[in-house]
Parts: structure tokens; sequence; C-alpha cells
């Protein structure tokens, strides 16, 4: 049996409450969802600044009113120390995601970045480690990796970071660590790597570059591609995430603990790749994509050229072992966006 099969036995078997953070953006509604298909409690806590209430509408549907009955919503901000203490009340397990996403974003506001990214990932360590709670998987970020050449990247090689959020990425990454040595407290954080899926926000000028480019393609609009599109990531599709979560949250191998983790899949897709497949997939439903082009611009401030992670060490420790590569994900994604984008 797969140490992910364990896990979903496990819960199955067990009931505990959790709480999220960020519960009303992509990642963390797709967490809720999954919590509450596998039967657990769940607290999601946000500020609603990038996530919306209409993922619970879509969650409630998916998942029935039985299993909905187990969700609590609380609308507050980490960075308010009390909304993160109420939140922790009788929490077991926290999946920390909430977080201002977007190099840009923080290269234009990096004081707003901060405060979210740093003093509200702080008062969720502090609230946390108050409430007792098992353990603190929380959202980190390949942004960590920098200026480091090395490729595939490797846990320990990290180089300067390029942006403001990434600063703050690293300095959730230390603080986890120090508050492991300073009150034995765990926590585990996991390096996302260009997510996508379902409920990923493809407006503002901060979406993320599939969403994006989904919404454009379907309403026929220009697909802006920033640099020479052989810029790559390992696109990592949400399930993926979903599995490393619950596998950090319930590893009981303690070298596994007090650790941080690439989550991605392991490959390698340029921007030109990724373009070409999105246009296929959707032109088989929209046949006006079979002329469409994407427009070339200047390279973007604080991208990293190129990204793809080596996923050894969360294989060893946790028996992390990515279900969707990146065509089988974007056939999911694609499925969901054009039900919901093309009404
Ligand atoms: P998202 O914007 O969809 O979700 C973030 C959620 O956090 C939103 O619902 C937002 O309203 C909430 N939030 C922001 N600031 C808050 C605050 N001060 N108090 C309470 N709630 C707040 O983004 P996402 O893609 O789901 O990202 C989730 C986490 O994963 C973030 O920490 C992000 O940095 C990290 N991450 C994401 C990716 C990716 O590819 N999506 C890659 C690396 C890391």
């Amino acid at each position: 049996m797969s140490a992910y099969q364990e896990v979903q036995n496990h819960l199955h078997h067990h009931q505990y409450r959790w709480l999220v953070t960020g519960a009303a953006g992509f990642i963390g509604s797709n967490l809720v969802e999954a919590l509450l298909r596998a039967g657990q409690q769940v607290v999601g806590l946000d500020n609603l600044s990038t996530g919306h209430l209409h993922n619970f509408d879509q969650i409630e549907k998916l998942v029935g009113p039985d299993l909905w009955s187990n969700f609590r919503f609380i609308k507050g901000d980490i960075v308010s120390l009390d909304d993160c203490r109420s939140a922790c009340d009788g929490v077991d397990f926290v999946l920390h995601e909430a977080a201002l996403g977007s190099v840009s974003r923080s290269i234009e506001d990096p004081i707003l970045t901060n405060s979210s990214n740093v003093t509200g990932f702080l008062n969720m360590l502090v609230a946390a480690r108050n409430a007792k709670v098992k353990r603190f998987v929380f959202a980190a970020s390949s942004s960590t990796y920098g200026d480091h050449p090395k490729l595939p990247k490797v846990e320990d090689q990290i180089g300067k970071p390029l942006s403001p959020y990434a600063v703050t990425k690293l300095v959730n990454e230390l603080y986890a660590d120090v508050f492991a040595r300073s009150y034995g407290f765990e926590s585990i954080g996991l390096r996302y790597f260009n997510v996508f899926g379902p409920r990923q926000d493809p407006r503002g000028a901060y979406a993320a570059v599939i969403p994006q480019w989904v919404a454009a393609l379907i309403e026929n609009r220009e697909v802006a591609i920033n640099g020479d599109g052989e810029t790559s990531r390992d696109f990592c599709f949400i399930d993926n995430v979903i599995q490393a979560n619950l596998l950090a949250a319930l590893t009981s191998n303690p070298d596994a603990i007090n650790q941080v983790y690439n989550v991605a899949v392991g490959d390698r897709t340029t921007l030109n790749e990724l373009y070409h497949a999105m246009r296929q997939l959707l032109s088989q439903r929209f046949p006006y994509l079979h002329d469409h082009k994407p427009l070339y611009r200047d390279f973007r401030a604080g991208d990293v050229r190129h990204s793809q992670a080596d996923i050894t060490k969360a294989r060893e420790l946790l028996g992390f072992n990515p279900t969707y590569r990146i065509d089988a994900g974007l056939q999911q994604a694609m499925n969901w966006y054009v039900e919901n984008l093309s009404r």
C-alpha cells in the first residue's frame, strides 16, 4: 500500500479538526474540499483579499450537505493575532496557505506582501504553538531557489531571493526552523512549484499563467508570453499538492518532520510548449483557436528563467508520489475552466 493510501485509510477511521488558512483561495479551497470528502472537520480562515466566497458554494455542491456541515468559515486576517488565536482553538493540524502570492505584486508593494506573508505567518506560528496543534504544514515556494543555477532544484541548495515575495517565503522557512529549535514545535514546509487546477483565479493583474491564458483563449483574446517563451517551469497539478499536504500532516517518520520539501512533478515545460498544449486541448471545443497566435513581449522583472524540482526528498521521507503529470492535469483543469468560464 502506498503512503498516500495509508493516510487516506487513516483518515477514514479518525476524525481530526483541521485549520486551513487561505481557505477561500485556490489551493486552500481544494484542501478544504479534500478534507471534507475524507470526513474531516475543517475550519477555514480567510480575509477574502484574493479568495472568493463562491469557491465555498462550489465545494458545498460537490460534497453535499452532510459533509459540508463539518465546515466552519471565519472571515479574519492573519495579520491580527486575535483572529489567528480564535481560528487555532481546538485544532489538531494547520495547513497554512494564506499569503499574498505573485512576484510582481511584491515588487510593486513589498510592505503589503510582507505584512501577510511575514507578520501574518509569525502570528499563525505563535497562535498554533500556543494552541498546541499537532503539526503546522505551510506553503513555502520554489521562488526560494532565487538565483541558484543548479537544475533540478535540490532543497539544501538555494540562492539569493529575486523578489520581495521570495524573501517572505524564505523567512517563513527560517521562522519555522527556529520554532522547532526554540519550542520543539513541529512543522513542515512545502515548496510548491507553479501549481494549477480548478478554482485558480484567472482574473486580475497578478493571475497565474495557466488560468490567465485559459480565460484569454476561451474568450479568443490575446495571450502574452513574457520573453521568448523558452522560460520553463515544473507545473504541478493541485491533486499532487493535496497529497503532499496530507502526507506532511500525518507522517509518523521522525526524520520527515521540521523539513522543507519540493512539491512538483520533476518535469520541465517551456511556456511555448504550455501554450501549444493548451491551445490544442481547447481548440477541440473552440475551433477558432486553430489560428490563434501568442504575442511575445519583454521578460518580467524578478522571474526565474528555469525551474524544475528534484522530488527525491519528498519521495523518500514522505512517500510522495505525484499521480498527475502536466498533460493529465491540464485536461482536468481545462474541463473545469470550460464549464465555469464559458457560460
Ligand atoms: P490564492 O491567492 O488563491 O490564495 C491565498 C488565499 O489567502 C486567498 O484566499 C486570500 O484571500 C488569503 N489571504 C491572503 N492574505 C491573507 C491574510 N492576511 N489573512 C487571511 N487570509 C489571507 O493563492 P494560492 O495560489 O492558493 O496560494 C496559496 C499559498 O501557496 C500561498 O501561500 C502562496 O504563496 C503559495 N504558493 C502558491 C503557488 C502557486 O503556484 N499557486 C506556488 C508557490 C507557493
